[in-house]
């Protein structure tokens, strides 16, 4: 009998690889791309995602998701763009959040057109919003929540009951909350999707993507998957396995420092206005309460105007002004700058990303130290 059955039991023993042959404690690494045919129950190859390490993340990913079965791809991107190939066809229609990862926002603007998929962006995040969107050849509602940067929370349950309502497959990117702080299968999504570069991974090392769904649904991720073959490396599967040991350690540690960092921010005199879903004046706030077992480490706010974004960042020296997120270490970035460069301004102003918006990823150093560093940076001179 295994027992197996909470958040940090999973995190480290499920999909495990039972070493039989030495009796290790931890998975061993298969690196074989060339397996036996005569006498199996599986032809194995990396492409077809059934190498043993892929295997043993794809079983942690359902266990950690609540689903019956999961895909290891080679990048967050890999996944959705896999995802979304797989469920639709020339003449079907997407409906899109508007404000979703620009990796993603790219991908509908850029991709889909050329197949023949038509595609529509919300106007807002309420649901009223998704169901303006929704046409005849509509198939799939997606969506992210925590949103990026502003940290929108969209009602996972309500999406999921629109889509069936409609009989639409509902697809939610998880990368910001991670399976600790929220299941988003528990409130009736299809199908859930997370860049593993992110709190997965959690260090900052590797890039990776998982999608976890129905197995009826993973079947037809991986006829499509396996055309496209992005999938993940067996040794990158092994690294994820071994940071998804703390994910739960980790993102409890997030959470707390977030929420004491988000805190301080609001009552800081050079600070104009601080996004986080933990703040009871966030907008969104009852929702997030209602769906999500923690808040994230993720947060955003906005300098006054008198305090110059760059010269901030420089004075820093814990906290780094780096690209992407979620890893233990905590880490900045001006979207203005960064992100949402390409944009320009008119859009950038359209979303209510300012200028003096800063993204904060709060890492698990002592809060004490972050604190410390954000408060002789925001000193004025
Ligand atoms: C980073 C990110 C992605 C894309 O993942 P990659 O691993 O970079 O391909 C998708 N969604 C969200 C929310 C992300 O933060």
């Amino acid at each position: 009998m295994s027992i197996n059955k909470h958040q940090e039991t999973k995190c480290i023993h499920s999909g495990e690889i039972d070493d039989k042959q030495f009796k290790g404690a931890v998975s061993p690494i298969f690196m074989a791309t060339s397996y036996a045919y005569f006498d199996v129950d599986t032809l194995r190859y990396p492409r077809y995602f059934n190498t043993p390490n892929q295997e043993a993340i794809g079983k942690k990913i359902a266990a950690l998701e609540n689903t019956e079965a999961a895909l290891p791809f080679a990048s967050g991107m890999a996944a959705i763009s896999n995802t979304l190939f797989a469920f639709l066809k020339k003449g079907d229609h997407i409906v899109l959040q508007k404000d979703i990862y620009g990796g993603a926002f790219h991908f509908a603007e850029e991709e889909l057109e050329k197949y023949g998929i038509e595609y529509s962006f919300t106007k807002g995040i309420k649901i009223t919003d998704f169901e303006n969107e929704i046409k005849e050849n509509t198939k799939i509602i997606y969506f992210e929540t925590p949103s990026n940067p502003l940290l929108k929370i969209v009602d996972v349950k309500a999406i999921a009951s629109l889509a069936k309502k409609h009989q639409l497959l509902s697809i939610v990117d998880n990368t910001f909350a991670s399976p600790i702080n929220q299941n988003p299968i528990d409130f009736g999504v299809d199908i859930v999707i997370h860049s593993a570069t992110k709190y997965l991974g959690g260090h900052s090392d590797i890039l990776a993507g998982v999608v976890a769904s129905s197995k009826e649904n993973i079947q037809q991720i991986f006829e499509t998957g396996k055309n496209f073959g992005g999938n993940m490396s067996h040794f990158i599967a092994y690294l994820l396995e071994r940071s998804i040991k703390t994910l739960s350690v980790r993102v409890k540690k997030h959470n707390k420092n977030a929420m004491i960092v988000a805190s301080f921010l609001e009552h800081h005199p050079m600070v104009k206005k601080v996004y986080y879903p933990g703040l009871n004046n966030h907008p969104n706030h009852k929702i997030a309460k209602k769906q999500m077992k923690g808040y994230g480490g993720m947060l955003s706010f906005e300098l006054v105007e008198t305090l110059n974004p760059k010269i901030f960042q420089k004075k820093l020296k814990l906290i780094k002004p780096s690209l992407s997120l979620a890893g233990v270490e905590s880490t900045i970035l001006q979207p203005a700058e960064t992100s949402h460069k390409l944009i320009g301004a008119h859009k950038r102003k359209e979303q209510g990303i300012s200028d003096g918006l800063l993204r904060f990823s709060v890492g698990i150093e002592s809060v004490k130290d972050i604190i410390m560093d954000l408060e002789q940076a925001l000193k004025s001179e």
